[in-house]
């Protein structure tokens, strides 16, 4: 067989010229999709076989990749490439392969191509038998984030990074690999510099013993030219590296050089050699994925990048499809897909979900590979505990041949015997439908293993997806035309901050007696509810607001009535509607409404004012409706409103008030709104805002203490402190709740150590992460 090495590859490399096929059998596994993605940035022609096809091959598809389903032998003679490739879980009596061999074509594994394409650059592995995925991916991404051209390979579809892998185009650039370790061919690789997570007894089908395993990741440590970074937390790496000079371990173990303490649930500080370097935070949970981020955080320090930067830009990883990924998440189930297929991994998923959720943990693992099954199956049976039901499926081949007494069932009754009860579902078809009836709303479900189990989670967060879906037609049935019901609504275009993701179902009643349908509708179905005014007091996370959220918009809660000196008003009508309403009729008292951006029911609830004014000085009357639709009216004073709030609103919704003015000139009254105007228009900044961000802490006033602590102009993505007024946080039209969020956050801690004053919101914020 033609099996070139992988120099003899990096010589064909330099040789090549023109359009140059090459083959990848098996191009729809993770590795071979990047591998793809790389070969076609390179300009080679890629052709490719598997036998299914999934949404990685569709986009190198769209890419010029040619694809065909199922081994053909056929097809290698019709395209003659000029390489093949193909991936671990391929058999070498595969007929592509054979063919390949006959026709004297040179066949590679895919490492070997993989580590040949990179030898030019500036590689940086990352391997490990845990996490590797994950860690890569974060990587790449805060490389990216912090302005470089950098390549990568990672082993799972990353939505932030678009693909599986591209290829760094500048010679200079951090090209960072997921280095698998499954097959022996870590010592294919030679990079500058390399991360190194745990070492486990894992792949035993391949290596001899363990000793082997560890002999392979010391050999990939001497070959590693630049920094080695490893985690000394893990029981073997500090041994197995301690002769290696260039090394720099990382981990929460008090004596590696970056040390970890975690401050917040996905919060930590980072000492280098016992001196902070720095507050971190990452969008993932858990223990492990604290521990993986500070390896990127020890890789990057150590190559000169600045604390503050690189915390900036690991805060915004997202994470990676199968990892921890939560497929659907609504107030009644949370579901969650992950690779995880050794008990290590199992353990450290469990961990972070069981501190995340309140709710039962549903647990559904389909083994990965009999040889691992057999290997680890005590293990196996004690790495479940705590999870209140637990399925196991028969076991994903991965290409292996069955082992006798080595299933599911068994492992089902393995992980019993050890006091966890564990049922078996012999097929995916009846694991579905064991989770479907078994669930209750408040649950979490987990789907684990790295075989097909992963549709099952896909399908079942797309079956309570259109569960949900069905109340927004019951309720479009319950209403009539006149009123709005949207689904998916951006509330985004519903907050003068201009930001957060959207509301699961959008409604604007027509009239009062709708209203109620909806609420009974919500408490009798279990759906939340929230009550929306203008949205100048809102900062709506970038998860949106679940349930229902009801604005009173339509024209029927806006009506503004002046009889004599009162005027009768909805609490949909603005505020700056009912201001010139009390000017026209000659009517004082209202003035200070005229540049607050809200309606009457959000400046009741909020009890808003304005130059010495508040909504409950003026208001005589107030009507409003409980959550199950029943109606009530309250004297004004009966509503126990204080400073910036009226608690009885909290749990009801504001239908109108009734609004007490004094008879004065109108010009008189005119020339005074115009002049509080002017004033407004000076003082405050003209972007989109949510107004004054923080309450004035008694005896301050929080604008003069953040441009006291010189904070004006401090910025987070497009969220900035004004440089106008101190109070408010402007969006430049690019920013996101997180950014926002984090600026507050950012401004308190500021104000907090420079002051000693803690600052509190006055913008309510609300909605999911
Ligand atoms: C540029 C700017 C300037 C501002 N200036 C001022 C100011 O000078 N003084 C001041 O006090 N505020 C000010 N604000 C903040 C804001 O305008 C007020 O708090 C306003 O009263 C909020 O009304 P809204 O309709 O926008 O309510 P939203 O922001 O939509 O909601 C605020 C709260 O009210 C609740 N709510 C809304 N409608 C009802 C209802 N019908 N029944 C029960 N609860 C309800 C919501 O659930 C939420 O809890 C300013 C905001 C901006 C953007």
């Amino acid at each position: 067989m033609n099996r070139p090495t992988r120099r003899e590859i990096e010589q064909w490399l330099t040789q090549i010229s023109g359009e140059t096929r090459v083959h990848l059998v098996g191009m729809g596994g993770c590795g071979m999709t990047g591998l793809a993605h790389l070969l076609l940035d390179m300009g080679f022609e890629v052709t490719g076989s598997d036998l299914c096809e999934n949404s990685g091959l569709r986009q190198l598809q769209n890419r010029g990749a040619v694809f065909f389903l199922g081994h053909n032998a056929k097809k290698i003679n019709e395209n003659r490439p000029a390489l093949v490739v193909y991936s671990s879980a391929i058999r070498l009596d595969n007929p592509e392969l054979a063919r390949a061999n006959q026709l004297d074509i040179p066949i590679v594994r895919r490492a070997i191509l993989l580590s040949a394409l990179a030898s030019c650059k500036r590689v940086v592995c990352v391997a490990g038998m845990h996490g590797k995925t994950t860690t890569t991916a974060m990587l790449a991404h805060t490389l990216e984030q912090l302005g470089n051209d950098v390549g990568f390979a990672v082993g799972a579809g990353v939505p932030q990074l678009g693909r599986h892998a591209r290829m760094p185009s500048a010679e200079n650039s951090f090209f960072v690999l997921e280095a698998d370790e499954s097959d022996g061919t870590l010592r294919e690789f030679h990079p500058e510099h390399s991360i190194v997570l745990n070492i486990d007894e894992e792949h035993l089908d391949f290596y001899e013993n363990f000793e082997a395993v560890c002999d392979e990741f010391i050999a990939f440590g001497k070959q590693t030219s630049g920094r080695l970074i490893y985690c000394a937390d893990d029981p073997l790496l500090p041994e197995v590296y301690a002769n290696n000079l260039n090394s720099i371990s990382y981990g929460f173990n008090p004596v590696a050089d970056y040390q970890v303490e975690i401050i917040g649930p996905k919060e930590f500080i980072v000492r280098h050699h016992q001196q902070s370097i720095g507050k971190f935070r990452v969008g993932l949970f858990g223990e492990q994925n604290i521990s993986n981020a500070v390896a990127v955080v020890a890789f990057l320090h150590s190559n000169g990048f600045a604390p503050n930067n690189i915390s900036e830009a690991l805060g915004k990883f997202k994470g990676v499809n199968r990892r921890q990924q939560e497929l659907s998440c609504d107030h009644r189930y949370r579901i969650f897909d992950d690779y995880g297929h050794h008990p290590r991994e199992i353990r450290a998923t469990l961990a972070a979900l069981n501190e995340q959720c309140s709710g039962r943990l549903l647990v559904a693992f389909q083994p990965h590979r009999y040889t691992r099954t057999k290997h680890l199956l005590g293990d196996f049976a004690q790495c479940f505990d705590g999870v209140d039901l637990l399925w196991i499926t028969e076991v994903y081949a991965a290409s292996e041949a069955p082992i006798d007494n080595i299933n599911g069932r068994r492992l089902a009754e393995a992980i019993s015997e050890s006091g966890q009860p564990a049922a078996f579902a012999a097929t995916l078809e009846i694991l579905r439908d064991k989770i479907r009836n078994a669930l209750r709303p408040g649950d979490t479900i987990l789907f684990l293993g790295a075989g097909d189990i992963t549709q099952v989670a896909h399908q079942l967060a797309k079956d309570m997806h259109m569960k949900e879906m069905t109340h927004t037609t019951e309720l479009r049935g319950l209403l009539s035309s006149q009123s709005t019901v949207l689904e998916n609504e951006p509330l985004g275009r519903h907050t003068t901050l201009g930001v957060g993701g959207p509301a699961e179902i959008y409604i604007e009643p027509a009239e009062e007696k709708e209203l109620a349908v909806v609420l009974r509708y919500a408490v009798d179905k279990g759906v939340p509810v929230f009550i929306l005014g203008r949205g100048s007091n809102l900062l709506v996370r970038d998860g949106g607001i679940r349930g229902v959220v009801i604005s009173l918009r339509h024209e029927s809660f806006s009506e503004i009535e002046v009889v004599d000196a009162q005027i009768h008003c909805g609490a949909g009508a603005r505020l700056n509607h009912i201001a010139n309403a009390a000017r026209d009729a000659g009517l004082k008292g209202m003035e200070f409404m005229e540049g607050i951006p809200g309606c009457l029911g959000g400046a009741l609830r909020m009890n808003a004012g304005a130059w010495g004014g508040a909504t409950f000085e003026q208001v005589i009357q107030v009507r409003y409706m409980s959550y199950d639709g029943q109606i009530e009216e309250r004297a004004a004073d009966q509503m126990g409103a204080v400073y910036r709030s009226c608690p009885v609103l909290r749990d009801h919704i504001a239908l109108g008030a009734v609004l007490q003015g004094v008879h004065a000139e109108k010009e008189l009254v005119r020339s005074t709104m115009d002049e509080l105007r002017k004033q407004r228009t000076e003082s405050q900044p003209h972007y989109r805002s949510a107004g004054c961000m923080f309450k004035n802490p008694e005896g301050f006033s929080a604008g003069k203490l953040v441009d006291e602590c010189r904070l004006k102009g401090l910025s987070e993505g497009g969220a900035k402190v004004s440089e106008q007024h101190g109070n408010f946080i402007v969006n430049d039209g690019t920013a996101t709740a997180e950014d926002v969020i984090s600026l507050i956050d950012t401004v308190r801690t500021k104000v907090r150590e420079i002051r000693g004053i803690d600052l509190q919101t006055e913008v309510q914020i609300v909605g999911e992460r």
